[in-house]
């Protein structure tokens, strides 16, 4: 660790209780750990994972991909019992280790109720202009690049992004250029890494395509370790972080009304912590799963489970990759610096919102292999590096809507089961539907190829990057889980901050919301014990 004060802080804490202790440390813990820690406030930070290693596998795809070297070793249930590996990241930081830092904000419409194919997408508790100024501090945080404008569902923002627009390379300029000359209007995507194009050979990004589903070997990326853990680690003395420590149980006062005690297992050693406040930022599944742990006599459905809505509206996106096969070499090596949402609340010829179309990462032999390991298996690297050159590759998604019935419980065991029926299909098929056409009318004719899946897996319940919704907030008690400060309903001093606090996803990537509502929570927090 370069930026320690001490190297206490990463030892197991010889005091027993804290002002605060935040149980995750990706995008939602590690961020409200950055804010809060300038406040001097005592925080322990428990996480389940370990420090991702810097190391050249990082950027191995043949290790990230196909090996799956940093997957956990989770086994999880589908609704029908069957066992599934999720695509699950535990590490410092979270899932944002190994995300793509694609940074939109939800769309001002996302906030509020809104009518899709298959129902009502619902009003969240607060609008998007309460939500601004957060999106603003978020963007600064995590060095987002991006264009405001170019968008035209772009929602009003307050100041430019921090940073310049990456540009495109030349295949990705052209593309953007027929799209605009077809009547789109393609934007730069907003991505947040550490890159200086105006001054290149001190840029600690180098556009060299490895931060799309692996960790960044450089820490150029602005994930959750790099703009969450360690800034909070280096602003005090008092931020402690205990890795290996997965936190398997909260518990109350006889009342039920306060959490007096966090029990956990480092290292196989089962250890005890407490404080005045306690967050649960575990990414939604797990939020779900420690709740429903925690039952006790006066939860005996689940800590702050009283209106059942623990586990339950879980989503994760209809999302679908695809890789457009042309004749035109694409040389690109950052793929990623495009997007459209052209199609996003429909269109003339349909009335509903389809959603948003993005780049991935540039594909490469060995992560198509990954992706598709049986229909690939007689076929070497090299054959498929040859394909992947003439690919241009596509990242689709469509809101999925909140559904009770789609949720997450645990087994006896502590296991997660999983059930999930998949619903607003029909967009998602519009949506594939209008790339397609747009491609076969620019230049692509019939060369595109659905490689609808994702991390050795159909793109299905085991892709739950996207997770959000298990504790959703609102300010009615018995149809969410949180109130507006994303404190527990039924608990004075249990806050969640991860994705699950979402009453619905919208169609863009959800890290920048959870970011923007941690440091929104955590100035509540600030106010609540009247420290700056
Ligand atoms: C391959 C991939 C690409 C992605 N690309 C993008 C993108 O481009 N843009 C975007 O916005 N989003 C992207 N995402 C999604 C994004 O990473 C998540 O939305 C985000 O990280 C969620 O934040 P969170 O705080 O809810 O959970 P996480 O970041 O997952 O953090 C949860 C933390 O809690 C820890 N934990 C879990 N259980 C316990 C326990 N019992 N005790 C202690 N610790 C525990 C976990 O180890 C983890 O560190 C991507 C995800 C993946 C997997």
């Amino acid at each position: 660790m370069d930026l320690l004060q001490s190297l206490g802080q990463l030892q197991k804490p010889e005091v027993s209780h804290f002002d605060l202790i935040i149980i995750g440390s990706g995008a939602g813990g590690g961020t409200l750990a950055r804010v809060l820690a300038p406040t001097g406030l005592r925080i322990l930070i428990l996480e389940r994972g370990d420090w991702l290693p810097q190391e050249a596998q990082n950027w191995d795809a043949d290790e990230v991909f196909q090996k799956g070297r940093y997957l956990s070793k989770d086994i999880w249930y589908d609704g029908k019992g069957n066992p599934f590996q999720p695509g699950s990241h535990y590490f410092v930081g979270g899932a944002t280790k190994m995300y793509g830092a694609h940074h939109f904000r939800l769309r001002q419409r996302d906030f509020e109720a809104l009518e899709h194919h298959d129902g009502v997408s619902p009003a969240w508790p607060l609008r998007y202009s309460d939500f601004e100024p957060w999106y603003q501090q978020a963007e600064a945080m995590y060095h987002v690049h991006g264009l405001r404008g170019e968008d035209p569902t772009d929602p009003p923002s307050s100041a430019p992004y921090p940073h310049p627009p990456i540009s495109h390379e030349p295949r990705i300029q052209k593309l953007a250029d027929d799209l605009r000359s077809a009547g789109l209007h393609p934007f730069h995507a907003p991505s947040g890494v550490m890159l200086d194009e105006s001054n290149m050979p001190y840029s600690r990004c180098r556009r060299c395509n490895n931060c799309d589903g692996f960790p960044c070997l450089v820490h150029a990326k602005g994930d959750a370790e790099v703009c969450g853990v360690r800034p909070a680690l280096a602003a005090s003395a008092n931020v402690s972080l205990l890795t290996r420590s997965e936190v398997k149980r909260l518990l109350t006062d006889e009342a039920g009304t306060t959490v007096t005690g966090v029990e956990l297992v480092h290292d196989g050693e089962q250890l005890s912590y407490s404080a005045d406040l306690v967050v649960v930022s575990c990414g939604a599944a797990n939020t779900a799963r420690l709740l429903l742990m925690s039952a006790n006599d006066k939860h005996p459905r689940g800590l702050a489970n009283g209106s059942d809505q623990v586990g339950r509206n879980y989503m994760f996106h209809n999302s679908k990759a695809a890789v457009a096969l042309s004749h035109e070499p694409n040389p690109t090596i950052f793929q990623k610096t495009i997007s459209i949402n052209d199609w996003y609340f429909g269109d003339a010829d349909y009335d509903y919102p389809m959603g948003n179309i993005q780049m991935t990462g540039k594909t490469r032999g060995a992560i198509m292999k990954g992706y598709a390991p049986l229909e690939t298996f007689l076929m070497p690297n090299w054959s498929m590096d040859q394909i992947a050159e003439h690919a241009l590759d596509f990242w689709l998604t469509t809101e999925d809507l909140p559904d009770p019935n789609n949720r997450v419980t645990i087994d006896s065991a502590g296991h997660i089961h999983l059930n999930y029926t998949v619903n607003n299909q029909t967009s998602a098929n519009r949506l594939w539907g209008r790339l397609q056409g747009m491609l076969d009318k620019l230049y692509l004719k019939k060369h595109l190829i659905e490689r609808q899946i994702y991390v050795k897996n159909p793109m299905g319940i085991a892709a739950v990057g996207h997770q959000a919704g298990t504790c959703r907030f609102g300010t009615d008690p018995s149809t969410s889980v949180l109130d507006v400060n994303c404190k527990a309903h039924e608990l004075d001093n249990l806050y969640v901050v991860d994705t699950s606090f979402f009453p619905s996803i919208g169609a863009v990537n959800p890290s920048l919301t959870a970011i923007a509502n941690a440091i929104r929570v955590g100035h509540h927090l600030k106010e609540r014990l009247a420290v700056s």
